[in-house]
């Protein structure tokens, strides 16, 4: 807890963050910026992203077997990158003209979980599933992965126990992925989460236990309640390696289709990224890894809800991780549930603080005004906490 004079403290060394608590959209730009060159070290390097994506390769022939909608894409889970030159004319009409060329990264398609959650989500049990399987001597790396769908990896898996708490779509994505590979799985879901998303949940086996309250509450109490368990883990939104890890090869992918669309990075062709921000985990871990492919040329900016600013609170304020939105006064209510979350990832945002360019928030009455936006020029369906990044090219230019 922050006392009030330390609060007002805060507020004196940055008189923004009186806006912030008055939940006023606002834009803010990284004075901590640092080039890739004077960056510190950070705790993953491009290796481990090349090393992650060697995962996703290992795990393709299960996919394939175990998810038969990803036969054709050959186990590989992608999006599409499509060009909305509809929705840019839309919105210069309403507010000026944007340079450049405007993209959206689809991850709304994702197979499976349609979310980016399934990037972080997935590759974290992934990672552990395949971390037990090579310990017990009934995997070889070389292997071919189709196996694990198969009766004798089942009943192993189903010795073990996952536990994540969410706001709906980080446990959709661990509760599909972990019921598929055996696990025993309990989500712990926050009030913001979607019947819907509960609902299917359930039908794939999933425990789910529901909170009236949001997500710290969930989390705490799901963090607790796993960890008295030995054989039970625990996929820790709020301070996550392997969901960072796994964000970061959606960069390489992003990568891979703009050369293939013969879109140059470079100093007269920068490229501009802005993504709705929840803990800071997928944003933070497409910036980085962006940053670690095209250096300065790339400028990532976060977007949140004006009553959930959990990351732009941390990094104001320089207090990161400590601090949550209901410290300085905010209800964490919004109907963007994918990104209610009062407190950053402190994975997460120690890295992000030394590469995002700026954080801008986003009142919920524009999200839905973007997604129906969305909808009348592209036919494109986003949920609202996707559309939070279609702000992004008229507020940087402000
Ligand atoms: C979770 C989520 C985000 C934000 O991700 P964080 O890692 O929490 O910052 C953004 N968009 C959608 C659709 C999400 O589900």
């Amino acid at each position: 807890m922050y006392s009030q004079n330390k609060i007002n403290a805060f507020v004196k060394t940055n008189p923004i963050l009186h806006e912030i608590m008055n939940a006023k959209p606002i834009s803010w730009l990284n004075p901590e910026i640092q080039s890739m060159q004077n960056a510190p070290k950070f705790p993953i390097n491009i290796g481990d992203m090349r090393a992650a994506e060697q995962l996703w390769a290992r795990y393709a022939p299960f996919f394939i077997k175990a998810f038969p909608q990803t036969e054709e894409s050959h186990g590989v889970l992608e999006s599409p990158l499509r060009e909305i030159a509809n929705m840019k004319s839309l919105l210069e009409t309403n507010n000026g003209e944007i340079e450049g060329r405007l993209f959206l990264k689809c991850d709304n398609e994702l197979p499976i979980a349609g979310s980016i959650k399934a990037r972080g989500g997935f590759f974290e049990i992934m990672s552990y599933a395949e971390k037990l399987a090579l310990q017990s001597g009934l995997l070889k790396q070389d292997d071919d992965y189709s196996r694990l769908t198969s009766p004798k990896f089942q009943k192993f898996f189903s010795t073990y126990k996952i536990g994540v708490a969410s706001t709906g779509n980080l446990g959709l994505s661990i509760g599909i992925i972990s019921a598929k590979l055996g696990f025993q799985v309990t989500v712990y879901m926050s009030a913001d989460a979607k019947a819907w998303k509960k609902d299917l949940l359930r039908e794939k086996g999933v425990t789910v236990i529901e909170f009236d309250g949001d997500f710290s509450e969930a989390i705490l109490i799901g963090r607790e309640q796993t960890k008295t368990d030995p054989n039970a883990y625990f996929v820790d939104d709020e301070d996550s390696e392997d969901l960072f890890l796994g964000y970061t090869v959606g960069a390489l992918r992003i990568a891979q289709q703009l050369k293939a669309q013969n879109i140059k990075v470079d100093a007269d062709h920068p490229l501009f990224v802005y993504s709705p921000c929840g803990v800071g985990g997928s944003p933070g871990g497409t910036a980085f890894g962006l940053k670690q492919i095209d250096g300065d040329h790339v400028h990532c900016f976060f977007i949140e809800p004006t009553h959930c600013p959990a990351v732009l609170t941390g990094l104001v304020t320089g207090e990161m991780s400590h601090i949550s939105v209901q410290d300085i006064g905010l209800d964490n209510i919004t109907d963007a549930d994918g990104l209610a979350v009062g407190r950053p990832s402190h994975f997460a945002t120690k890295i992000s603080q030394h590469l995002v360019s700026g954080v801008f928030t986003i009142e919920d009455e524009q999200l839905f005004q973007l997604l129906a936006q969305l909808k009348d020029s592209e036919n494109i369906f986003l949920e609202p906490s996707a559309t939070a990044g279609l702000i992004g090219p008229q507020r940087v230019q402000k």
